[in-house]
């Protein structure tokens, strides 16, 4: 910020926008992170129709992917789920063990044989209600059961209440950095250390078209799969539509984004896992994989390559992270024991099974069948100079490799306005290249016009000429 109200004073370019107003570094810092907090998401939508306007995006193509981008706190401030549970699990049975040595003493103060029963889980709650409880029984304790009290109260029930909000802050991740508690533990491959630590960091995503960014969003989760459906639900909010067609790398090729978008009426030319290895032959020849397997949709059985019968043995769920359900149906081979191609086909004890995803099959069809088209191979292949090339320019020749600011909105914020940015430059850009088009065009033509010119004006003269000669 210091930067920008530095250049306010001394760069022309900056006096020139600003109108040679040169408003402090705080009131800058104010301006980004907080009066425009609420307005980004509008104000971005709002240069993206700009462009629309000026015909240089049209929405109708979305080319989507995702990068990590470090966060600003530092990677020594991370929790780990695995070392926050195995501490409390110690503690919790240490303070059974305290808890249960004060009751011992009490009953045998009181010469009571009934033994106390001690709760099976210790949480603050539990441990509260204990406190109390014992608090009441001993009006007067003595000199081990005070000191057993006071560390009751003021270690033990602190250290469990930071573990319980250590885990609460972690969600369903497994790790949280105490300095940007909204940052997931990623591994980054282009981190400034360049030796692809796990890192603090977000996951965002773009859409864009032409090379502008149509379509921001940050995400917690390092993966790209179940990212897709968020970032299409901002798509539709930010421009009340979806695009025609979204263009993706094999990272969001599952069975849940290929329904979504199929859907939401969207043409999905989205890779999936071994779409590249499938092109091989050393693949697609081999008669023992299971997509190269004869399948009898009407019977519902699949045949090995020994002509052996694999029927179906039964289904089951598979739910994804998200919670989508996919539903397997399993077969089985009846015998394969002596079998000579045993060995190229399984390394099962038992008999050959296969699970196989019988939707997510037929939705690799179509997206292969249209990734295989006339506009599925253009569109893939300009899929590196889309998206990949803006993250190019925002990460190598722009620098941004790290947010400045924590927190999740905070964050947002930031990369919204570096989207912005990007798409003012880029408008800059082609503006002046469509300028200078036109001017060479200009001149091309005032040069072809030339002779024409020229002969005219010489069949004036002679004209001219002959009228005098003739006076
Ligand atoms: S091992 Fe079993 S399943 Fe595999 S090809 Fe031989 S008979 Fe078929």
């Amino acid at each position: 910020m210091s930067k920008i109200a530095k250049a306010l004073q001394e760069n022309i370019h900056f006096m020139f926008i600003s109108g040679n107003s040169t408003p402090d570094f705080r009131t800058i810092n104010d301006f980004r992170g907080k009066r425009l907090k609420g307005h980004i998401h509008q104000l971005f939508a709002e240069v993206v129709k700009l462009l629309v306007e000026m015909g240089y995006v049209s929405l109708a193509v979305e080319y989507i992917d995702g990068t990590k981008i470090e966060s600003a706190s530092n990677r020594y401030t991370f929790v780990w789920r695995r070392s926050v549970e195995k501490y409390k699990a110690k503690l919790e049975g240490k303070i059974k063990g305290v808890l249960s040595n004060i009751n011992k003493s009490i009953h045998a103060d009181n010469q009571d044989k009934n033994q106390e029963v001690l709760p099976e889980k210790i949480d603050t709650q539990v441990l509260k209600e204990q406190l109390s409880q014992l608090n009441k029984k001993l009006k007067t304790p003595n000199k081990q059961q005070g000191k057993a009290l006071v560390k009751l109260q003021e270690e033990h029930l602190l250290k469990l209440a930071k573990y319980e909000l250590d885990l609460a802050r972690m969600g369903n991740g497994n790790a949280y950095s105490q300095t940007d508690v909204s940052a997931t533990f990623m591994r980054l491959k282009d981190d400034h250390m360049k030796n692809g630590q796990l890192k603090p960091a977000y996951n965002a995503h773009i859409s864009t078209e032409n090379q502008f960014i149509t379509h921001a969003s940050i995400h917690q989760t390092p993966g790209d799969t179940t990212t897709l459906s968020i970032h299409l639900d901002g798509f539709q909010q930010a421009y009340n539509q979806q695009s025609d067609t979204v263009v993706a790398d094999a990272g969001y090729g599952s069975e849940e984004n290929y329904e979504l978008l199929e859907q939401q009426q969207i043409a999905a030319y989205v890779k999936y896992n071994y779409f590249h290895l499938e092109q091989k032959q050393k693949i697609s020849n081999n008669l023992f994989l299971a997509q190269n397997l004869f399948y009898n949709q009407a019977a519902d059985f699949y045949v090995c390559p020994m002509g052996q019968p694999m029927e179906k043995t039964g289904s089951s769920k598979r739910v994804s992270s998200s919670g989508y359900e996919s539903q397997i149906t399993h077969y089985q081979a009846k015998r394969s024991e002596g079998y000579p191609l045993r060995g190229m086909c399984h390394q099962a004890k038992d008999n050959r099974v296969l699970s196989i995803n019988h939707r997510l099959n037929q939705l690799k069809k179509q997206a292969k069948q249209l990734l295989m088209s006339q506009k599925g191979l253009e569109l893939c292949s300009k899929r590196p100079v889309e998206v990949e090339a803006v993250f190019g320019q925002l990460k190598s020749n722009n620098h941004f490799k790290q947010f400045t600011m924590k927190g999740l909105e905070k964050v947002k914020l930031e990369f919204l306005w570096m989207a912005i940015g990007h798409n003012l430059r880029k408008m800059g850009t082609k503006s002046r290249q469509l300028a200078q088009q036109a001017r060479v065009q200009a001149e091309k033509t005032s040069f072809c016009l030339f002779p024409l010119k020229m002969a005219t004006l010489s069949s004036k003269c002679c004209v001219l000429d002959k009228k005098e000669k003739l006076k």
